[in-house]
Formats: structure tokens, C-alpha cells, sequence
């Protein structure tokens, strides 16, 4: 059994190569190639966190695994990472554990890619105006993500906080080489933009739909249960909406359930699953004036997919740690 750390993760899934990885596992999704259950969630009493168990089965690579993963809010602003967790892969065969990995690396580079994936399918090709509303770790990942996939000319970032929104600037501006602006108000933010992120953990609506400019492509990563939401119903209304995982989508995106409720959008209003996009089973962006929308939530293929791709670039480099687990028959059963 192979563990790979944080730091394994981050140097065996290049975020280039995992926008790949993402794509072809979104393509799995759309093809029926995968077992995929909505993932279970148990909530810690007061509230403040939960445990997330995303179990699945990847047929093309035979690679069925686990990610347990804690989602603690209130970390931002501390040292440690919102979510922390580890990613397990099992050999599909006899079941045996090939590899424990780091999750908090796993997610924050897979679902970069798969806004990235996402934008790559659905944004205007000359889309570089890019709003990213949150300063956290995705808001980081958000930026090299949109870079990687189209040419980005312009960064405004917006956070409650000013002081992190100016930091936030600061730093990937250096980074990146680029002008990265705090913006004092998320209408400011998002003025003119084509592409827009929301990778915040607001659980109330920041994005007005009467803001977005015609023509942009908005990805909505943050609000993953059913009471939360970023985007206002309008938001959600003006745009043609797809998602990660249809089934997912309508149990657990308070950004369409709460607009389903409100009846002002149906559920036949999400177009459907970005990987049916990519496998030309659902058509994309029509014109270039309307408004495309990928309700992200983050699914185990993706986690599955990213850690089966770490794992077989440790093996090939002999990287990680290797553990005798066991796993045999004990002697005398
Ligand atoms: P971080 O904890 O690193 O950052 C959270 C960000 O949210 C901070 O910028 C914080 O801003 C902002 N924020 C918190 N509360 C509010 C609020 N009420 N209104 C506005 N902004 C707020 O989290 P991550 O970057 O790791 O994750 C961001 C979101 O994306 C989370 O909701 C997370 O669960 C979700 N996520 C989704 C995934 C997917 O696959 N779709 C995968 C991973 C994460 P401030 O500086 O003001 O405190």
C-alpha cells in the first residue's frame, strides 16, 4: 500500500495534467462508465462542520475507491485547510487497499480542474475579464485554473473582508504576473466580467443575477448542501445551467434547489452534465451573449480519478511511502 502525502499530491498531479484527468472522468460520468452514489453526509450536532463519505467506481481503469472528507468552515484563517480527509483505492479484483492519499490536495487541484474543464467547454474563446468572489484556497486554485484554459487578461477579486481581498491581490499578482484588483463590492467585482468564480462558503446569495454581463461563464463552486446558496434565483434564471452529476445536482445544489422551490426555475431548466457537453450528447453555449452556468459540487469520480492518477505517477516515479497493511488471511481461518 502506497500513502502519498499533501506534499506527494501536489508534486505527482500537476494541475495541467489533472485538467485532463478531469475531462476524461466527465466524460465517464456522461457515458454511464461509472457507479455513482450521492455521497452521504453526517453533521456534527452543533453544525459547524460535517463528514462527507463519497464511495464510486470508475470502470476505464477498473478504480473503485473512497474519499472521506471533514468540511470545517470556520478553518480559513488558521493554518489548516477547510477540508481534510484522504482519498482510498481499492484494486477492483480482490479489494485489496492500493494507496491512501492526501484529499485536501486531491480537491483543491480537481476541482480547480473541473471549473477548468467546465470554462474550456462553455466560455466564450476570447473570455479573459475574470471576477473570482472569495480569497480562500479555491479562490487561489481558481485563478491558475482559469489561466490554464483561457487567456486571462484581467483579474478583480472580492471578499467581505477588504483586507483579504487586497492580500489576495497582492499575492497572485505576483504569482501570476498579472493585475489582480480588490474590488470594494461584488458588483464592482463582476462589472463587465466573462468569467466569473464563486468559490466562497457564504450560504446566503452574493451574486445577483441582474450583475452578470451577457455573455459570461460563471462557475459556482462553493454552497454544496441543499440550504446554501451564492447565486440569487436570477442569477440562476438568466443563465443556461449544467452540472457535475444530474442526480447530485437536484439532492444537494441549494443554488437549483432553492430556485426549484421558488418556482422560478424547473429542474428541466439545468441543461444537463458538463460531460455530455464534452461527449457532444448536450449541446453547450448557443450564442455569445448568453449567460452559461456549471453548478459545481465536486464528485468521488473526480477525487477517484485525480488519486488513481497520483498513485500510478508514484508508482512510475517510486515516490510515496510504502506500508505492509497485511490484508491476508489470518492464520488458521
Ligand atoms: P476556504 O475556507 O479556503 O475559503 C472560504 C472563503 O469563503 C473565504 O474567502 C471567506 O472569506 C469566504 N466566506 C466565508 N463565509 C462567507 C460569507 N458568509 N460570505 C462571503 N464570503 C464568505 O474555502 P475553500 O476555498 O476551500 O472552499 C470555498 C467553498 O467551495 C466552500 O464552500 C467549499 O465547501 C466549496 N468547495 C467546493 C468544492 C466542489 O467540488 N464544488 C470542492 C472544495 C470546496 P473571508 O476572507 O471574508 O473570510
Amino acid at each position: 500500500m502506497v500513502l502519498l502525502s499533501q506534499d506527494d499530491v501536489i508534486r505527482l498531479l500537476p494541475l495541467a495534467e489533472c485538467v485532463e484527468v478531469i475531462d476524461e472522468a466527465l466524460r465517464a460520468v456522461a457515458s454511464g462508465d461509472v457507479v455513482l452514489p450521492v455521497r452521504a453526509i453526517l453533521w456534527l450536532p452543533d453544525r459547524h462542520g460535517l463528514l462527507g463519505v463519497m464511495p464510486g467506481y470508475l470502470g476505464a481503469g477498473n478504480v473503485l475507491g473512497v474519499k472521506a472528507i471533514t468540511v470545517m468552515p470556520g478553518n480559513h484563517g488558521t493554518p489548516l485547510d477547510s477540508h481534510q480527509g484522504v482519498v482510498l483505492l481499492f484494486e477492483a479484483e480482490r479489494g485489496r487497499l492500493l494507496s491512501i492519499l492526501d484529499a485536501t490536495a486531491i480537491t483543491t487541484i480537481r476541482t480547480a480542474a473541473a471549473s477548468a474543464v467546465a470554462t474550456r467547454a462553455l466560455a466564450r474563446e476570447d473570455a479573459g475579464d475574470l471576477a473570482v468572489l472569495g480569497t480562500g484556497v479555491q479562490a487561489t486554485a481558481h485563478v491558475a485554473a482559469m489561466r490554464a484554459v483561457r487567456p486571462v487578461r484581467r483579474v478583480r477579486v472580492w471578499s467581505r473582508n477588504p483586507a483579504n481581498a487586497r492580500a489576495f491581490a497582492e499575492r497572485e499578482s505576483a504569482r501570476h504576473g498579472l493585475a489582480v484588483e480588490p474590488a470594494p463590492s461584488v458588483r464592482d467585482a463582476v462589472r463587465g466580467a466573462d468569467l466569473i468564480c464563486t468559490v466562497t462558503s457564504a450560504s446566503e446569495p452574493i451574486l445577483d443575477g441582474a450583475w452578470i454581463a451577457p455573455g459570461a461563464h460563471v462557475n459556482a463552486v462553493g454552497a454544496c448542501v441543499p440550504r446554501a446558496r451564492e447565486l440569487d434565483s436570477e442569477a440562476v434564471r438568466r443563465a443556461r445551467v449544467y452540472v457535475d452529476h444530474r442526480p447530485a445536482a437536484l439532492s444537494e445544489a441549494g443554488d437549483l434547489l432553492i430556485p426549484i422551490q421558488e418556482g422560478v426555475i424547473a429542474e428541466t431548466h439545468v441543461v444537463g452534465e458538463i460531460g455530455g457537453v464534452l461527449v457532444g450528447a448536450v449541446p453547450g453555449r448557443r450564442t455569445p451573449d448568453e449567460i452559461t452556468l456549471f453548478k459545481s459540487l465536486g464528485i468521488a469520480i473526480e477525487d477517484l480519478a485525480a488519486g488513481a492518477r497520483a498513485y500510478a505517477n508514484a508508482l512510475a516515479a517510486g515516490a510515496g511511502t510504502i506500508i505492509a497493511m497485511g490484508g491476508e488471511r489470518l492464520a488458521g481461518a
